[in-house]
């Protein structure tokens, strides 16, 4: 297996053309879509696009790749150096879902990030995790339900402490998060994956994308699964708005970061 330096070496991660082009698909839908609203960001967005002026939005795919290719390279680099001490060191992937705190479309606008993110920090502490924890927060809507499903992606290390906590956070979850929000579903609402492939599974915590979840019959399986997509032109706009008003550092999560060396 190739040992990568840099996620730009990935081959899936997007080209600098790829963000360009997502970009001009923003800007056209935003245009087409109007409003005063949508359309300032789509002036923003195009400025950023052609090279007149950078604007930094969580709305603006080239700004979220240049950020990405900055964040997960030093993170990755970061948790690499610590497997150079005496004893190997391991990280998790963590994901969290809040069943409890979905929410409906025009809800989106007041949806409070920063209380879900103390919320998470409380949760962590007191199942009693030790920092670092890295990560973000997203939303995806979920189609058959109408709802939008808050959860979060983190990085955090596999120490001995932390295996204990991982138990109690586990039953924790399962005792506040006991119903999907789908009929006949059984909640999810945490998981711990080893992080393996570095630059794949830590660019994914920072991917910075809103989908659209939908559900289909497997045929194969004979189960529901689901699959992402865009979302519709209405909700997109919103979505895009609504990223570019809360910005970057909102979405990000971390927890005794400080205390990494
Ligand atoms: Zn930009």
């Amino acid at each position: 297996m190739a040992r990568y330096t840099s996620l730009i070496q990935l081959p899936r991660f997007e080209t600098f053309n790829d963000a360009l082009r997502e970009n001009y698909i923003r800007i056209e839908t935003l245009l087409r879509f109007g409003g005063n609203e949508n359309i300032q960001l789509a002036r923003r967005l195009r400025d950023c696009s052609e090279g007149v002026k950078s604007c930094n939005s969580l709305a603006c795919k080239l700004c979220n790749r240049r950020f990405r290719l900055e964040k997960v390279d030093g993170l990755v680099a970061k948790i690499r150096s610590e497997k150079k001490g005496k004893r190997k060191r391991y990280w998790w992937m963590v994901t969290i879902i809040d069943y409890s705190r979905a929410f409906s479309c025009e809800d989106l606008d007041s949806f409070d990030v920063q209380q879900s993110k103390d919320r998470l920090r409380k949760l962590l502490k007191r199942s009693g995790f030790n920092g670092p924890i890295v990560g973000s927060f997203e939303v995806d809507f979920h189609e058959s339900c109408g709802l939008w499903l808050p959860h979060f992606h983190l990085l955090c290390r596999g120490t001995k402490q932390n295996r204990r906590a991982k138990k109690i956070l586990t039953q924790k979850l399962a005792r506040q998060q006991s119903t999907h929000i789908k009929k006949g579903r059984e909640p999810k609402p945490v998981k711990f994956q080893f992080v393996k492939r570095y630059f794949t599974q830590v660019s994914y915590v920072y991917k910075l994308v809103s989908n659209c979840v939908y559900d289909y019959d497997s045929w194969s399986i004979g189960k529901i699964r689901t699959n992402k997509k865009r979302l519709n032109d209405a909700m997109f706009c919103r979505s895009l708005c609504w990223m570019d008003r809360i910005g970057r550092r909102r979405v990000l999560f971390s927890f005794g970061e400080r205390d990494w060396s």
